[in-house]
This record gives structure tokens, C-alpha cells and sequence, in this order.
């Protein structure tokens, strides 16, 4: 997918939280070997090193993979977060990132202004091709962009089919902002939906495919993340069938609820 700076993501991408440096390492060795050429880590998942050398030691030109990494909170501010890019550059063993976000805006601490314009200044550097924010909410984002003159290339949130972010989603649209899913799979939550596994069993695939499918189909960039080889493919064989209006209707309906933190009273650093 273009991004509004020109530059494009892989709609489908590889996610490592909750994964040790080495489990990390393993699994994007085999992500790579599948054929995923995005991967998402950050700071905070202590895990940037072992994404590194997988990437490394792939054997692909480093252009081929789009690496993302993002920016922990206690790190905010403009000079804090200079430092802390330099650290995440270290720790991947590269000299560029493909994008860089802001890992929550943290509305207490209220630096993500500061932060986005060191982002400006690393992303002029060459050294991030894309900026872009993580749990930004309306409010954030608009402030975000009067206060820099700069829209985010990319939003990353929570959105899985228990929680659309309709309202997020059409903001985004309007602005030219990519959204990314993460928990695109609810953590695993949404695979036993009844709606998932009808419609999933309406073409012969499994509830992580059509769920990975309703992404793609709404324009969704999507990360999902596993450590197990055959999941590892399974969510990466999703371009050999397509859901209906109607399918990607259903799915839309479910019922569901936010997992993760909400990034509006969410001010962890
Ligand atoms: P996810 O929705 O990708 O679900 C992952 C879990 O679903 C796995 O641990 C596994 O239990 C299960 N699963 C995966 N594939 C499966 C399959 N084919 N069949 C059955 N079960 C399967 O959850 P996630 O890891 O929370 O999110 C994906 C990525 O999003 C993360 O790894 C991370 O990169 C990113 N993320 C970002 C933020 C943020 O604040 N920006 C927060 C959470 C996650």
C-alpha cells in the first residue's frame, strides 16, 4: 500500500510482541522464508536484536524488508528521543528503518508534539523512510498534525472484528493516514467467533484467514503474529480467495470489546 510520503508497506506484515530476542529471531527467519517482507517490533519488546540478525542473516537485500520499530514511552520528548532512535538503529544492526511510530501518545506525559518534530528531523536524516504514530485517537491525531504541519503516514491500532474502529478508520481515510491492525486476530479471540468460522468454512479456509482476509478486504495494513511454523504460513496464504460484501458485512457486526489498553487513559512510562 502508498503511503502519503510516497514511499509503500506490505499490506501483510509479521509481528513479534510477546516474543523472546530468540523466539523473535526464529520466527522471522521462517516469516522471511514464507515470504512476508514486513516486520513489526519495538523497544519495548526487547526483541529488536533478534529481528535484526534474522533479518541479517536472511540472505535478502536489507531493501526487501519493511522494518518498523517503535518509540517506548519514558522515551518522549525531542532529545530523549533521538537518543532512543539511535539505541533501536544499534540494536537492529541497520542504518535505516522503513517506519518509526510513536509507540502511545501518553496524554499525561503530553510530549508526543515534541516527539513527532525529533521524528521529522530523523525521518529528513534518511535513517526512518516513514513516520507515523501507534494508538493515536481523533483528538491526538488532529492535534498532532495543526501543531507540526505533518500527517502521519501510518496509525497503528488496536482492530480486530470485535472492535472495527469505524470512526478512526474514516478519519484516517479522509487524511490520507494508513491504518494498521494490531491484535488483528483479537489475540486469538475472535477465531471461534461464530460469524468467522461460518464464513471461513464457506470457502475452505480457516478463522485466522478470513479474519486476515476482512483486513485486507476494509484496507487495513495487518500484522499478525505467531511462533509456529504452520501458523506462520497459514496467515501469510491468504491471496487465493475473496470474501463477499456480505461476508466482510458479517464480520464487521461482531460484537466485541477492546483487549488491549485504551490509549486515552492509558499513561504507562
Ligand atoms: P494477534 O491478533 O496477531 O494474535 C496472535 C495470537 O493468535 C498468537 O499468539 C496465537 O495464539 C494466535 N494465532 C495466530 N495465528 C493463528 C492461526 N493461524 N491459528 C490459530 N491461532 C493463531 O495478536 P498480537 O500479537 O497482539 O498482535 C500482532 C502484532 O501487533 C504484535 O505482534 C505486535 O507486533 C503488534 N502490536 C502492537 C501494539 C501497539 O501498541 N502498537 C499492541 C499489540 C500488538
Amino acid at each position: 500500500m502508498k503511503l502519503n510520503n510516497g514511499t509503500s508497506i506490505p499490506q501483510l506484515g509479521f509481528g513479534v510482541w510477546q516474543v523472546s530476542d530468540d523466539g523473535a529471531h526464529d520466527a522471522v527467519a521462517e516469516a522471511l522464508r514464507v515470504g512476508y517482507r514486513s516486520v513489526d517490533t519495538a523497544k519495548v519488546y526487547e526483541n529488536e536484536a533478534g529481528t535484526g540478525r534474522a533479518i541479517a542473516e536472511s540472505g535478502l537485500a536489507r531493501e526487501e524488508v519493511f522494518l518498523t520499530t517503535k518509540l517506548w514511552n519514558s522515551d518522549q520528548g525531542f532529545d530523549e528521543t533521538l537518543r532512543a532512535f539511535d539505541g533501536s538503529l544499534e540494536r537492529l544492526g541497520t542504518d535505516y528503518v522503513d517506519l518509526y511510530l510513536i509507540h502511545w501518545p501518553v496524554p499525561e506525559y503530553d510530549r508526543y508534539v515534541a516527539t513527532f518534530k525529533a521524528f521529522q528531523q530523523i525521518r529528513d536524516s534518511g535513517r526512518a523512510k516513514a513516520i507515523g504514530v501507534s494508538n493515536f485517537t481523533v483528538e491526538n491525531l488532529r492535534r498532532l498534525i495543526d501543531e507540526t504541519g505533518e500527517t502521519p503516514a501510518v496509525n497503528q491500532i488496536e482492530l480486530h472484528p470485535g472492535l472495527p474502529q469505524d470512526e478512526l478508520r474514516a478519519f484516517h481515510a479522509e487524511h490520507g493516514i494508513a491504518t494498521e491492525a494490531w491484535s488483528p486476530l483479537g489475540q486469538g479471540e475472535s477465531l471461534t467467533d461464530a460469524a468467522v468460522v461460518e464464513v471461513a468454512a464457506a470457502h475452505g479456509v480457516t478463522p485466522a484467514q478470513a479474519i486476515l482476509r476482512w483486513h485486507l478486504q476494509l484496507g487495513n495494513v495487518v500484522i499478525p503474529k505467531s511462533v509456529t511454523p504452520a501458523r506462520i504460513a497459514e496467515n501469510f496464504d491468504v491471496f487465493v480467495f475473496a470474501l463477499t460484501d456480505d461476508e466482510v458485512a458479517r464480520i464487521s457486526a461482531i460484537e466485541g470489546k477492546r483487549i488491549g489498553p485504551d490509549p486515552v487513559t492509558f499513561n504507562l512510562r
